[in-house]
């Protein structure tokens, strides 16, 4: 047994012994996920452009030069030629980044004088948009249960009417099979707890206010080792009921996200969610810091998720931070970026000291890392 990987909200907690047993049944799939413990993978994340495209589009609807946006030769063109504009007039319509993938977000905006409240579109639903002076702005989240593919933007304002279709990259998030001592496998098994949980903090993720609070660049909320995980999958097992092979076949999935799954379970199902953060490796007692300037929606404790802190940052952006040890907000205080909100613990579903940092965009998970690149 080499190192253990402190952090990860579910690292496995087992001894050698019983993971000596549960390789010994010869399911390869337990096999490998009990191997590979002490180094769990990161997902898989190619290197998302850092700039921004901004594409001039011309109203006659003409294939524009320089119309290719993503920033992987192997995804289709974006397609520039379906763009409405009025006539004789032009739209530039700024998107960013290059090659978004499946758990990022894009950014896009129009300038459109005016002070006219905005339209925006994602999918043929209603996307929540928003004035910022005279640019519109549209937050789109791209959360890891959706599928990747081709989709159309749409914003309108007065005077501007912009459609784009938005090629949005696959990625592999992983899976891991996380293997808990008993007291840890009891709070999984409080379904109506977690669901009840669960509703309040979807409630919370759902609110979006006009306002921007924040403003600049986005910080990272602890210094600590690399966050990683946001968007596997993590199917939880008993680490006592070693006498039973763990199948976990190619085709299983998880149902909901971590801290923001209603859902129950049902009689012999395996408690199973999607990472819906990044964990940070950091000692107990660590400060941590709001990402950026907000108000406090929650500070409270759940089964899950532990001491926990939601900051609604405007505009359909939240950020919160789990299994803290000490809260030290309180719901309604507006705190700066940077501000110490608590103190990194391992309350709720955490087998060691380690913040779970995530990042919501109406109401959507998406990846921390992938926002604060383009976050401003
Ligand atoms: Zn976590």
């Amino acid at each position: 047994m080499t190192r253990m990987f402190p952090v990860a909200l579910l690292a496995i907690t087992l001894g050698c012994e019983t993971t000596a047993r549960n390789a010994a049944v010869g399911d390869t799939a337990v096999t490998r996920a009990a191997a590979t413990r002490d180094s769990i993978p990161a997902a898989t994340t190619p290197p998302e452009p850092a700039d921004s495209m901004s594409i001039r589009l011309s109203a006659g609807g003409d294939s524009v030069a320089g119309g290719t946006a993503t920033g992987d030769s192997t995804l289709p063109a974006l397609r520039t030629a379906d763009i409405s504009t009025p006539a004789g007039d032009s739209t530039a319509v700024r998107i960013e980044p290059l090659g978004p993938q499946r758990g990022g977000v894009v950014l896009a905006s129009v300038a459109a004088p005016g002070t006219g409240a905005p339209r925006c579109t994602w999918k043929s639903e209603p996307l929540p948009c928003y004035r910022n002076g005279d640019l519109i702005r549209a937050i789109i989240p791209l959360p890891a249960d959706d599928p990747g593919g081709g989709f159309v933007l749409t914003l309108d304002a007065s005077g501007v009417a912009a459609r784009r279709t938005i090629v949005i990259g696959d990625r592999d998030f992983g899976r891991q099979i996380v293997l808990l001592d008993s007291a840890r496998y009891a709070l999984v098994t409080r379904g109506k707890d977690i669901a009840r949980d669960a509703r309040a903090i979807r409630q919370v993720l759902r609110a979006e206010s006009a306002e921007q609070l924040w403003q600049g660049a986005w910080l990272d909320p602890a210094r600590g080792r690399k966050a990683e995980g946001y968007g596997t999958e993590r199917f939880y097992y008993r680490a006592s009921d070693s006498s039973r092979v763990m199948n976990l076949s190619p085709s299983a999935r998880t149902t909901g996200d971590f801290g923001a799954d209603t859902t129950t379970l049902g009689a012999g199902d395996a408690p199973s969610w999607r990472h819906a953060g990044v964990d940070i490796a950091l000692g107990r007692g660590t400060p941590v810091r709001a990402a950026a300037a907000g108000m406090v929606a929650v500070a409270s404790e759940y089964v899950l998720t532990g001491r926990t802190v939601i900051l609604d940052h405007g505009q359909g952006v939240h950020t919160a931070y789990f299994h803290l040890d000490t809260i030290t907000v309180h719901p309604g205080d507006v705190v700066r970026r940077g501000e110490r909100i608590g103190r990194v613990g391992s309350t709720g579903l955490a087998t060691g000291p380690h913040l779970h940092y995530g990042v919501y965009v109406h109401g959507r998970d998406v990846d921390p890392e992938a926002w604060q690149r383009i976050a401003r």
